[in-house]
């Protein structure tokens, strides 16, 4: 259920990182990325994803859909 970040864009404001109730995102080497496997989107904790709704550049957190979930079925 991920979301992740462009890291071409981000430009490492780091509003995102606090904002993450499952402390999915995280520095490294100097760019925020998000762990895939903790994101849920935030179902459950807040009506919208919160590093989406704080991040201060367009489309730069945005669902992976490169990931399988949502892949179509072939
Ligand atoms: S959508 Fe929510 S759970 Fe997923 S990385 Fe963003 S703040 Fe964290
Ligand atoms: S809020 Fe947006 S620009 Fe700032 S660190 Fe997070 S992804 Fe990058």
């Amino acid at each position: 259920m991920p979301f992740k970040i462009i890291a071409s864009q981000c430009t490492s404001c780091s509003a995102c990182e606090p904002l993450c109730p499952n402390v999915a995102i995280s520095e490294k080497g100097g760019n925020f990325v998000i762990e895939a496997a903790k994101c849920s989107e935030c179902v459950g904790h807040f009506d919208e994803p919160q590093c989406a709704a704080a991040c201060p550049v367009d489309n730069t957190c945005v669902v992976d859909r490169a990931l399988p979930r949502y892949q179509a079925p072939v």
